[in-house]
């Protein structure tokens, strides 16, 4: 793969660490050991996946001259909160549409991600009920900041196309450079699977670099087959454009969706023994959306046994700590 010909910011200017966590694969029985690519140091205000993507939507935004970014998400969106934090960098407008799909709970006032949009200056928010047709808010507001004279471009939901899972193909890439520059053999990998762009992006780079490492997906929303389907899709398109030749095997794509709970955002047992752990052992924060839930599910397969007895296992850490301050009273005693 030849990912230089694309457009690019260079926001990330560097590969992200890849740690060993030894104290929590030893609070974990020791058998497994584990490691962490941390893409929640990634640059960009407080950091995360959505850097990767933006890298290259935004460079496609500024090569078809727009001045205005339109991006949605839920009310606690990290890809929100980056998309604003990378739109101000380049001296761009960025208006959000926020879709509250828990009714109520979005609140002006609210801590987060949400306190961030505020600080950093968004243009405009928009909040929509669960389950709207969040292209459709987005082209409506498209077409009436152009009346005004704006020039704005639609990043869609989790910077989930072709262009923003490019940025994980990257990723890919830069983790097998890692893992041989460490001598480190890694037999699985493990990603969050939202919006898919991020589980679609490393499978291709993955087998376009014919790398042999497994990757599961850990569902934070949609049941295993709907996932499975978007991330094949979307792993699929991608690798149409990224040049990877041949298709994507459907058996690539593996999704868990038995960490999900009672739906999107809302908090289980298992998010917050997984936060609390990592934190306690390691000092490091994960957040109750994605990678909360994500690292229940590696807990849990570790502990029934899914993982070979020393077998080296790579956790994806695509951030969104900031979450974890509107959500307080799930975590204090
Ligand atoms: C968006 C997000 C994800 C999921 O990535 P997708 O590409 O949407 O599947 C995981 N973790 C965090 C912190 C996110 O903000």
């Amino acid at each position: 793969m030849n990912l230089a010909k694309f457009p690019r910011r260079g926001y990330v200017t560097d590969a992200t660490p890849i740690e060993a966590v030894p104290a929590f694969s030893k609070a974990l029985g020791g058998k497994v050991n584990i490691f962490i690519k941390r893409d929640d140091l990634l640059p960009g205000c407080a950091g995360g996946n959505k850097t990767r993507k933006l890298d290259f939507c935004i460079a496609d935004a500024l090569e078809k001259d727009s001045d205005t970014i339109i991006t949605c998400g839920a009310v606690q969106s990290n890809h929100c909160r980056l998309t604003l934090s990378w739109a101000v960098k380049e001296g761009m407008d960025c208006h959000l549409i926020l879709e509250e799909r828990v009714k109520g709970t979005y609140s002006p006032q609210a801590s987060g991600n949400n306190f961030l949009f505020q600080l950093m200056g968004v243009k405009s928010v928009t909040v929509v009920p669960g389950g709207s047709d969040m292209m459709g808010e987005m082209k409506k507001l498209e077409a009436k900041l152009s009346g005004e004279g704006k020039k704005p471009y639609i990043i869609p939901g989790g910077a989930s196309n072709t262009i923003g899972a490019t940025g994980y193909v990257s990723c890919a890439e830069e983790t097998l450079q890692q893992l041989f520059e460490m001598g480190l053999n890694i037999d699985h990998m493990i990603v969050p699977s939202g919006s898919a762009g991020t589980h679609a992006g490393v499978v291709v780079g993955m087998v376009g670099c014919n790398a042999g490492i497994p990757v599961s997906g850990i569902n934070v929303s949609r049941p295993k087959d709907v996932q499975e389907g978007i991330v094949h899709k979307l792993a699929q398109e991608t690798a149409e454009r990224v040049g990877v030749k041949g298709s994507i095997a459907a058996e690539e794509i593996t999704c868990f969706d038995s960490y999900v709970g009672p739906g999107y955002s809302l908090p289980t047992d298992s998010m917050v023994e997984a936060v609390k752990l990592l934190a306690s052992t390691e000092g490091i924060l994960l957040d109750p959306v994605y990678s909360g839930k994500a690292m229940a599910g590696l807990i849990d397969l570790v502990r029934k046994g899914h993982f070979p007895e020393g077998a080296n296992v790579l956790f994806l850490h695509t951030g969104g700590s900031p979450a974890l301050y509107a959500y307080l009273d799930t975590f204090m005693d």
